[in-house]
Protein backbone atom coordinates (compact mmCIF):
# COMPACT_ATOMS: atom_id res chain seq x y z
CA UNK A 1 0.00 0.00 0.00
CA UNK A 2 1.08 3.35 -0.69
CA UNK A 3 -0.91 5.02 2.27
CA UNK A 4 -2.30 3.30 5.25
CA UNK A 5 -4.12 5.82 7.54
CA UNK A 6 -5.44 3.69 11.16
CA UNK A 7 -7.73 4.84 13.47
CA UNK A 8 -6.59 8.67 12.65
CA UNK A 9 -8.15 11.02 15.43
CA UNK A 10 -8.13 14.87 15.23
CA UNK A 11 -9.89 17.18 17.79
CA UNK A 12 -9.85 21.27 17.83
CA UNK A 13 -10.22 23.49 20.49
CA UNK A 14 -13.07 25.85 20.40
CA UNK A 15 -14.36 28.90 22.47
CA UNK A 16 -17.06 26.43 23.07
CA UNK A 17 -14.94 23.45 24.24
CA UNK A 18 -13.06 20.18 22.10
CA UNK A 19 -14.55 19.57 18.95
CA UNK A 20 -13.91 15.69 17.24
CA UNK A 21 -13.55 16.66 13.57
CA UNK A 22 -12.07 12.65 12.74
CA UNK A 23 -12.87 10.69 14.98
CA UNK A 24 -11.33 7.21 13.48
CA UNK A 25 -10.54 6.88 10.15
CA UNK A 26 -9.46 4.08 8.39
CA UNK A 27 -8.26 4.29 4.72
CA UNK A 28 -6.12 2.32 2.41
CA UNK A 29 -4.65 4.22 -0.85
CA UNK A 30 -2.69 1.72 -3.14
CA UNK A 31 0.03 3.11 -5.47
CA UNK A 32 -1.46 4.44 -8.50
CA UNK A 33 -4.92 4.22 -7.16
CA UNK A 34 -7.43 7.45 -7.57
CA UNK A 35 -9.29 8.10 -4.53
CA UNK A 36 -11.96 10.68 -4.18
CA UNK A 37 -13.27 11.72 -1.28
CA UNK A 38 -16.37 14.10 -0.87
CA UNK A 39 -18.24 15.38 2.39
CA UNK A 40 -20.07 18.46 3.52
CA UNK A 41 -18.65 21.48 3.98
CA UNK A 42 -17.47 21.04 7.35
CA UNK A 43 -16.62 17.19 7.71
CA UNK A 44 -13.34 17.53 7.86
CA UNK A 45 -12.12 17.11 4.34
CA UNK A 46 -9.31 19.29 4.63
CA UNK A 47 -8.22 18.22 7.62
CA UNK A 48 -7.81 15.01 6.73
CA UNK A 49 -5.88 15.78 3.96
CA UNK A 50 -3.38 18.24 6.16
CA UNK A 51 -2.91 15.58 8.00
CA UNK A 52 -1.90 13.16 4.85
CA UNK A 53 0.06 15.60 3.87
CA UNK A 54 2.10 16.03 6.63
CA UNK A 55 1.32 20.00 7.43
CA UNK A 56 0.00 18.68 10.58
CA UNK A 57 -0.20 16.12 13.32
CA UNK A 58 -3.22 13.94 14.39
CA UNK A 59 -3.93 13.54 18.26
CA UNK A 60 -3.56 9.65 17.45
CA UNK A 61 -3.65 6.81 15.10
CA UNK A 62 -0.83 6.05 12.45
CA UNK A 63 -0.63 7.19 9.07
CA UNK A 64 2.36 5.06 6.80
CA UNK A 65 3.04 6.36 3.82
CA UNK A 66 5.45 4.93 1.22
CA UNK A 67 6.43 2.78 4.11
CA UNK A 68 7.23 5.32 6.76
CA UNK A 69 5.63 6.29 9.62
CA UNK A 70 4.65 9.57 9.40
CA UNK A 71 3.20 9.61 12.91
CA UNK A 72 6.42 9.01 14.16
CA UNK A 73 7.91 11.95 12.41
CA UNK A 74 9.13 15.18 14.13
CA UNK A 75 8.21 18.52 12.03
CA UNK A 76 11.57 18.56 10.21
CA UNK A 77 10.60 15.13 9.09
CA UNK A 78 7.59 15.78 8.13
CA UNK A 79 8.35 18.36 6.04
CA UNK A 80 10.76 16.06 4.19
CA UNK A 81 7.93 13.37 3.12
CA UNK A 82 6.01 16.73 1.80
CA UNK A 83 9.19 17.56 -0.19
CA UNK A 84 9.93 14.61 -1.45
CA UNK A 85 6.78 12.22 -1.25
CA UNK A 86 3.58 14.61 -1.71
CA UNK A 87 2.64 16.41 -3.58
CA UNK A 88 -0.56 18.94 -2.89
CA UNK A 89 -2.86 20.98 -4.95
CA UNK A 90 -5.08 23.36 -3.16
CA UNK A 91 -8.12 25.33 -4.71
CA UNK A 92 -5.95 28.61 -4.62
CA UNK A 93 -3.47 28.47 -6.98
CA UNK A 94 -1.12 29.82 -5.27
CA UNK A 95 2.00 31.02 -7.71
CA UNK A 96 4.46 33.08 -7.06
CA UNK A 97 3.93 36.29 -9.27
CA UNK A 98 7.19 37.48 -9.45
CA UNK A 99 8.37 34.01 -11.44
CA UNK A 100 7.47 33.22 -14.75
CA UNK A 101 5.63 30.26 -15.39
CA UNK A 102 8.40 27.96 -16.34
CA UNK A 103 10.22 28.56 -13.00
CA UNK A 104 6.96 28.58 -11.46
CA UNK A 105 6.54 24.61 -12.40
CA UNK A 106 9.94 23.88 -11.69
CA UNK A 107 9.61 25.67 -7.80
CA UNK A 108 8.96 22.46 -5.89
CA UNK A 109 11.48 20.39 -7.84
CA UNK A 110 14.48 23.04 -7.35
CA UNK A 111 12.80 23.02 -3.21
CA UNK A 112 13.46 19.33 -3.14
CA UNK A 113 16.81 19.19 -5.66
CA UNK A 114 14.90 16.98 -8.14
CA UNK A 115 15.12 19.43 -11.11
CA UNK A 116 14.63 17.68 -14.55
CA UNK A 117 14.18 20.56 -17.32
CA UNK A 118 13.24 17.70 -19.83
CA UNK A 119 10.30 16.50 -17.63
CA UNK A 120 9.01 20.40 -16.88
CA UNK A 121 8.93 20.65 -20.58
CA UNK A 122 7.44 17.45 -21.18
CA UNK A 123 4.63 18.54 -18.37
CA UNK A 124 4.28 22.08 -19.61
CA UNK A 125 3.35 20.27 -22.98
CA UNK A 126 1.10 17.94 -21.75
CA UNK A 127 -0.73 20.94 -19.95
CA UNK A 128 -0.86 23.21 -22.86
CA UNK A 129 1.32 25.49 -21.02
CA UNK A 130 4.29 26.11 -23.81
CA UNK A 131 3.54 29.49 -25.09
CA UNK A 132 2.70 30.85 -21.68
CA UNK A 133 6.24 29.70 -20.19
CA UNK A 134 7.65 33.20 -20.22
CA UNK A 135 4.71 35.06 -18.98
CA UNK A 136 3.75 35.73 -15.66
CA UNK A 137 0.84 34.22 -13.50
CA UNK A 138 -1.44 37.28 -13.55
CA UNK A 139 -1.23 36.97 -17.13
CA UNK A 140 -3.04 33.79 -17.55
CA UNK A 141 -6.48 32.58 -17.06
CA UNK A 142 -7.55 30.66 -13.63
CA UNK A 143 -7.89 27.26 -15.91
CA UNK A 144 -4.19 28.01 -16.94
CA UNK A 145 -2.69 28.90 -13.53
CA UNK A 146 -4.37 25.91 -12.04
CA UNK A 147 -2.62 23.76 -14.98
CA UNK A 148 0.83 25.21 -14.11
CA UNK A 149 -0.25 24.44 -9.73
CA UNK A 150 -0.89 21.01 -10.86
CA UNK A 151 2.54 20.74 -13.59
CA UNK A 152 4.76 22.38 -10.47
CA UNK A 153 3.10 19.42 -8.48
CA UNK A 154 4.33 16.97 -10.63
CA UNK A 155 7.44 18.12 -11.36
CA UNK A 156 9.04 16.80 -8.55
CA UNK A 157 7.30 13.39 -9.54
CA UNK A 158 5.33 12.80 -5.72
CA UNK A 159 4.39 9.08 -5.01
CA UNK A 160 1.20 10.46 -4.10
CA UNK A 161 -0.47 13.68 -5.09
CA UNK A 162 -3.23 15.42 -2.62
CA UNK A 163 -5.59 17.49 -4.11
CA UNK A 164 -8.40 19.76 -2.09
CA UNK A 165 -11.20 21.06 -3.97
CA UNK A 166 -8.65 22.11 -6.87
CA UNK A 167 -11.13 22.88 -9.63
CA UNK A 168 -13.19 24.85 -7.12
CA UNK A 169 -12.48 27.73 -8.40
CA UNK A 170 -13.02 27.21 -11.98
CA UNK A 171 -16.37 27.04 -13.75
CA UNK A 172 -17.76 23.42 -14.37
CA UNK A 173 -16.16 23.17 -18.12
CA UNK A 174 -12.54 24.45 -17.42
CA UNK A 175 -12.66 22.22 -14.27
CA UNK A 176 -13.63 19.03 -15.97
CA UNK A 177 -10.86 19.72 -18.68
CA UNK A 178 -8.04 20.85 -15.75
CA UNK A 179 -9.06 17.44 -13.79
CA UNK A 180 -8.89 15.08 -17.44
CA UNK A 181 -5.62 16.66 -17.52
CA UNK A 182 -4.44 15.93 -13.99
CA UNK A 183 -5.74 12.54 -13.88
CA UNK A 184 -4.35 11.58 -17.05
CA UNK A 185 -0.82 12.98 -16.10
CA UNK A 186 -1.31 11.31 -12.66
CA UNK A 187 -1.91 8.17 -13.96
CA UNK A 188 1.02 8.07 -16.35
CA UNK A 189 3.09 9.09 -13.70
CA UNK A 190 2.01 6.33 -11.93
CA UNK A 191 1.30 8.57 -8.34
CA UNK A 192 -1.31 7.89 -6.26
CA UNK A 193 -4.40 10.57 -6.19
CA UNK A 194 -6.28 11.51 -3.17
CA UNK A 195 -8.89 14.27 -4.55
CA UNK A 196 -11.15 15.96 -2.31
CA UNK A 197 -14.17 17.77 -4.48
CA UNK A 198 -17.86 18.75 -4.22
CA UNK A 199 -18.75 16.97 -7.74
CA UNK A 200 -20.38 13.85 -8.11
CA UNK A 201 -19.47 14.36 -11.92
CA UNK A 202 -15.75 14.41 -10.89
CA UNK A 203 -15.87 11.82 -8.16
CA UNK A 204 -17.12 9.53 -10.42
CA UNK A 205 -14.26 9.65 -12.93
CA UNK A 206 -11.90 8.22 -9.81
CA UNK A 207 -11.50 4.79 -9.39
CA UNK A 208 -12.83 4.58 -6.35
CA UNK A 209 -14.42 7.04 -3.48
CA UNK A 210 -15.22 7.57 -0.06
CA UNK A 211 -18.12 9.69 1.92
CA UNK A 212 -16.78 11.71 5.11
CA UNK A 213 -19.70 11.94 8.00
CA UNK A 214 -19.79 12.68 11.57
CA UNK A 215 -15.76 12.18 11.73
CA UNK A 216 -15.97 9.13 9.78
CA UNK A 217 -15.86 7.68 6.63
CA UNK A 218 -19.14 6.17 5.62
P1 LIG B 1 -13.93 20.61 5.12
O1 LIG B 1 -12.66 20.71 4.37
O2 LIG B 1 -14.61 19.28 4.98
O3 LIG B 1 -14.87 21.72 4.79
P2 LIG B 1 -12.32 21.28 7.44
O4 LIG B 1 -11.38 20.16 7.66
O5 LIG B 1 -11.79 22.51 6.83
O6 LIG B 1 -13.62 20.74 6.69
O7 LIG B 1 -12.94 21.69 8.86
C1 LIG B 1 -13.64 20.78 9.67
C2 LIG B 1 -14.14 21.46 10.91
O8 LIG B 1 -13.05 21.81 11.74
C3 LIG B 1 -14.89 22.76 10.63
O9 LIG B 1 -15.95 22.85 11.57
C4 LIG B 1 -13.85 23.82 10.89
O10 LIG B 1 -14.46 25.01 11.31
C5 LIG B 1 -13.03 23.20 11.99
N1 LIG B 1 -11.63 23.65 11.92
C6 LIG B 1 -10.79 23.52 10.87
N2 LIG B 1 -9.56 23.98 11.18
C7 LIG B 1 -9.63 24.42 12.46
C8 LIG B 1 -8.68 25.00 13.37
N3 LIG B 1 -7.40 25.20 13.01
N4 LIG B 1 -9.10 25.30 14.61
C9 LIG B 1 -10.38 25.09 15.00
N5 LIG B 1 -11.32 24.53 14.19
C10 LIG B 1 -10.94 24.20 12.95
MG1 LIG C 1 -12.01 21.98 2.89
Amino acid sequence: MLLTVTDLTKTYATADGPFAVLRGINLTLAEGETLALTGESGSGKSTLLHLIGGLDAPDGGRIILNGTDLTALDDAGRARMRRETVGVVFQQFNLIPSLRIADNIAFQARLADRHDADWCATLAGRMGLTPQLRKYPEQLSGGQQQRVAIARTLAPRPRLVLADEPTGNLDETTAAQVLALMLELVTDTGAGLLMVTHSDRLAGQMQRRLHLAQGLIA
